[in-house]
């Protein structure tokens, strides 16, 4: 048994020890800050989750699913028989000339009013969009409503990886990454663009509800239409605190913009799996956050991290 973080920590200090992490980490603890539960578009239960994070190695994993905070109580109550410490977030859809911004909400008040109304309407705006690509890929391929909402759990808003699952079920793609490569593609003739607000101001709700603003795989091309860099200086500007650099979906290209732009305007670099369960190749823990990083993060959270 590795010994883990003492509970009521404000921070890490007993830590396993470099030597007995092997090669390819990044320094002190694993950390994994951004994944997702069948709170929204994952498979996993966040209890499976962070028992899968335990059985992994990872020390932190932030549990961010998509405009809701419904998987973090399951979440946090397994954070004593796991012994993985839970960072609480929240994946926050956003827009900017109709190209797509995920902005992570890390640590942040869950009772801040103004916070979870956008969060409320972006599952409203969700589902309405849903509905709508649905009724357009259902003209052309063996799906219907039923068969993609069949595919999200109880707790999930129904979304563009639910439509990929029933895709693939009805035998149309082998996987979520084809469907997305190609029907769901943001440049296709299927995507339906979410309304949701300017990541300029949701970066400001997550900053007034003392959550630190993390932009989330900020040119992964292959997603669709990425942003310039002035729309992330502005961000910058307005109070984002990170840029996620390291990141399946970005080529070692977009990761060393990433770098040197995150260098350039003053921002923290941070690296997460976007781990979404089965149906998704991503891993837990095969990008990981450093752990100076992960203590700024914290020191300027308003929710404290779950410690085991
Ligand atoms: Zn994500």
């Amino acid at each position: 048994m590795v010994p883990r973080i003492p509970p009521g920590a404000a921070r890490p200090s007993v830590l396993r020890p470099a030597e007995a992490r092997g090669a390819g980490t990044l320094g002190g603890v694993r950390i994994d800050p951004h994944t997702h539960s069948l709170a929204s578009d994952g498979t996993d239960t966040p209890a499976e989750l962070m028992a899968r994070a335990a059985a992994v190695g990872l020390d932190v994993v932030g549990l961010t699913d998509h405009d809701t905070v419904r998987g973090w109580q399951e979440a946090e109550e397994a954070v004593a028989a796991t012994g993985v410490a839970l960072v609480r977030g929240t994946e926050v859809s956003c827009s900017v000339d109709g190209i797509a911004v995920h902005v992570l909400s890390l640590l942040h008040d869950p009772g801040d009013i103004a916070l979870a109304e956008l969060l409320e309407s972006a599952r409203t705006a969700r589902l309405r969009r849903a509905q709508a690509m649905v009724e357009g890929l259902a003209a052309d391929f063996p799906i219907t409503w039923e068969s993609v909402a069949a595919q999200a759990g109880d707790l999930s808003t129904v979304g563009r990886p639910h439509m990929a699952d029933a895709l693939v079920a009805a035998g149309v793609f082998p996987d979520r990454d084809h469907a997305f490569a190609s029907v769901l593609h943001s440049s296709g003739p299927y995507y339906i663009h979410l309304e949701v607000p300017h990541p300029r101001d949701v970066v400001g709700a997550i900053r007034a509800a003392g959550g630190v603003p993390v932009m989330a795989h900020p040119f992964a091309a292959r997603r669709g239409k990425v942003v310039s860099d002035a729309v992330v200086e502005d961000l910058a500007a307005h109070g984002l605190a990170a840029l996620e650099a390291d990141h399946r979906d970005h080529t070692g290209a977009d990761r060393a913009h990433a770098r040197a732009l995150a260098r350039r305007l003053g921002l923290l670099v941070t690296g997460a799996s976007d781990y979404h369960g089965r149906g998704k190749p991503n891993q837990l823990g095969e990008n990981l956050t450093a752990q100076e990083v992960f203590d700024e993060i914290v020191a300027h959270g308003t929710l404290g991290v779950v410690w085991p």
